[in-house]
């Protein structure tokens, strides 16, 4: 409608501009909005992992999602599938970590959040820890390193706008990795502290409003063959019906002047290891259904537990899933001594239980590069993961085998960028077909990262304001 004022604005552009002034102004606020492919660009150094996990869970028509941001504090955003509504992301706790700039590691990337949502619809984060520190006080598990592991609950059900910071679990945790069950009991699973702690599990029957005290399930000890001391990287999921299933690999921790390695302390890790854990009866067994004493030591690790040994090449980040009958799939990373004139990625060794053995997969195909997996029978089995091709173009893409793991083909493209580093999450728990995985663009010159939802339609638009 052209009212008396708006015939008097128009008037005034001619006047002053001529009439394409008025075009352009409504063109410029246009172009002020635009779809972009990612939902946040606030995501801060290794913005999600495989390992820290879940980072997302889709509940009840929503996806929600956790990341570290700027100044490594956790960060969560949610997605309406059906409204197309992003919310977020909303800060959901303070690290203490990521806020000293004359620390020598710049980033240190352990507290990244993991995810849950409890029977009565709160929203759950661990975050923030790396050991604590010696003003933390003494540890009775394990050794110190820095940061404070923390846990924050959305203060109404199913709303990540607002939270509040408990002090209920304990603060020495890092690596944190959330299980619920389907009778509704949350399991926490974290190391005890730096390299060489245990790791142990806190358990809550009431939504996470209070947890038992930790309880140890791998065990840190000292060798005396060599100098150094067992340490271990687990990975934990829900298996079938009470079963929480765990991949594991083991860290030579070498002291820091060390005559076996002149280097001294270095990354090294070894082997794959697969265990279960009965939640019903509290009974830790090996695939074999054979019950282990607790916490497991390496020596009875290698008795076992063990998938494969793997003592000469490195291994980095198991991951592993089961099929209707509770045969387990493992996945490790597998390549040569960080030291090694070989170099690049890792490549992904697929394992799986035949109900008697078990089968190391050839991995036909299967490029080199960080994945999860989603095992949907004996045979039929998919990874998710980030890759990158020999022209330097990053992808996410899914693999597809339908013989056991022998031969992989690759059936999506989820993402790809040139020259992009990308970090990826773990597959979001009970995801919705549009939103399976995490993923974090690191951009040039920046610590900062672009932060993709990536399903079977590719990553979720938003649609963004620019000033
Ligand atoms: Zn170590």
């Amino acid at each position: 409608m052209i009212t008396k004022q708006n015939l008097l604005k128009i008037s005034v552009c001619f006047l002053l501009y001529g009439c394409n002034a008025t075009k352009k102004d409504a063109s410029k606020i246009e172009n002020t909005e635009k779809k972009v492919d990612y939902f946040a660009d606030n995501g801060f150094g290794n913005a999600v992992a495989i390992v820290q996990h879940p980072s997302g869970v889709y509940h009840k028509g929503i996806t929600y999602v956790a990341y570290q941001g700027a100044l490594e504090d956790p960060y969560v955003a949610s997605y309406n599938h059906k409204t197309k509504e992003w919310k977020g992301p909303f800060k959901a706790g303070i690290s203490e970590m990521g806020k000293d700039p004359n620390r020598k590691k710049k980033i240190d990337n352990h507290g990244k959040p993991a995810l849950l949502i409890d029977d009565a619809g709160f929203i759950h984060i661990a975050f923030g820890g790396h050991g604590g520190t010696r003003s933390d006080g003494e540890n009775p598990l394990g050794n110190h390193h820095y940061g404070k592991n923390l846990h924050a609950v959305s203060k109404k059900p199913l709303d990540i706008s607002a939270w509040e910071t408990l002090d209920n679990i304990s603060l020495f945790g890092t690596y944190s990795q959330f299980v619920k069950m389907d009778n509704g009991d949350i399991y926490l699973f974290y190391r005890h502290g730096a390299h060489r702690s245990n790791w142990v599990y806190q358990k809550s029957t009431d939504n996470g409003v209070t947890f038992n005290a930790p309880v140890s399930f791998l065990k840190h000890k000292r060798r005396t063959d060599i100098e150094a001391e067992d340490s271990w990287y687990p990975w934990v999921s829900k298996g079938n019906g009470d079963d929480i299933i765990v991949a594991f690999d083991y860290h030579i921790c070498r002291d820091n002047k060390n005559a076996q390695d002149k280097r001294g302390h270095i990354p090294e890790r070894h082997n794959v290891y697969y265990m279960v854990f009965d939640t019903k009866n509290g009974e830790w067994k090996n695939v074999k259904n054979e019950s282990l004493a607790m916490p497991l030591t390496k020596e009875m690790a290698d008795e076992k537990t063990l998938v494969k040994k793997i003592p000469s090449d490195w291994t980095f980040q198991g991951v592993t899933d089961v099929d209707s009958k509770g045969n387990p799939h493992v996945i490790m990373l597998v390549g040569p001594d960080v030291g090694a004139k070989r170099s690049g990625p890792k490549r992904l060794q697929h394992f799986r239980w035949d109900g008697n053995t078990w089968l190391e997969s050839k991995n036909v195909n299967l490029p080199r590069g960080n994945g999860d997996l989603e095992v949907k029978s004996a045979t039929e089995v998919s990874i998710y993961l980030e890759s990158e091709t020999a022209n330097d173009v990053g992808q996410i893409s899914r693999w597809d085998s339908a013989d056991g793991g022998d031969s992989f083909k690759k059936e999506k493209v989820f993402l790809e960028r040139k020259n992009s580093g990308f970090v990826i999450s773990a597959l979001i728990d009970n995801p919705h077909p549009d939103a399976r995985i995490i993923v974090g663009e690191k951009e040039k010159g920046s610590d900062f990262r672009k932060m993709y939802l990536l399903g079977d339609s590719g990553p979720i638009q938003r649609i963004k304001k620019f000033n």
